[in-house]
């Protein structure tokens, strides 16, 4: 069992930086995977990132919904297509969007995703590039003032 970003996530990071496990990533390149991610494998299911997120787009993966009613204006990346925002009351089958949290970290696989490790590897552009856990997240003090 694992916790699950579906396509309702809009990138904004506040789940990282509660996940006690570290194990909340970006998607990336974003082009192809729109939303952030959650290592299945690391997951502890504490429930910590659920209420973190302004777009209540986290759940246990058993209860994602499948048919889930969006709200006029509330905008969503589908995984292969653009982001859009809703009329209301389109449904969404949101199911969906495990296969491609799952499959993102295959893809991956091999490199050391979570933050735990010293280096986050990151994807930008065409360049591999390693990148500083303390320069991807700032100091918890800051990340605070920056969303109040
Ligand atoms: S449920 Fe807990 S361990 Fe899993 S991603 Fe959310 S905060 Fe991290
Ligand atoms: S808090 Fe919600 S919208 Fe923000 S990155 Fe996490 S899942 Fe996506």
């Amino acid at each position: 069992m694992t916790h699950i970003i579906t396509s309702i996530c809009l990138r904004d990071g506040a789940c990282v930086e509660v996940c006690p496990v570290d194990c909340i990533v970006p998607g990336f390149p974003e082009s192809e995977w729109p939303w952030y991610f959650i290592d299945p494998d690391t997951c502890i299911d504490c429930g910590a990132c659920v209420p973190e997120c302004p777009f209540e787009a986290i759940f246990v993966e058993d209860e994602v919904p499948d048919a889930y009613e969006m709200a006029a204006g509330q905008e969503r990346i589908p995984f292969r297509g653009p982001r859009y925002a809703a009329d209301g009351g389109e449904v969404v089958d949101l199911t969906e969007d495990i296969k491609p949290n799952y499959d993102f970290f295959s893809r991956w696989a091999g490199l050391r995703l979570s933050a735990v490790a010293v280096f986050r590897v990151m994807l930008t552009g065409d360049r591999l590039v390693a990148v500083p856990v303390s320069f991807v997240r700032p100091p918890h003090d800051a990340r605070r003032a920056s969303r109040s």
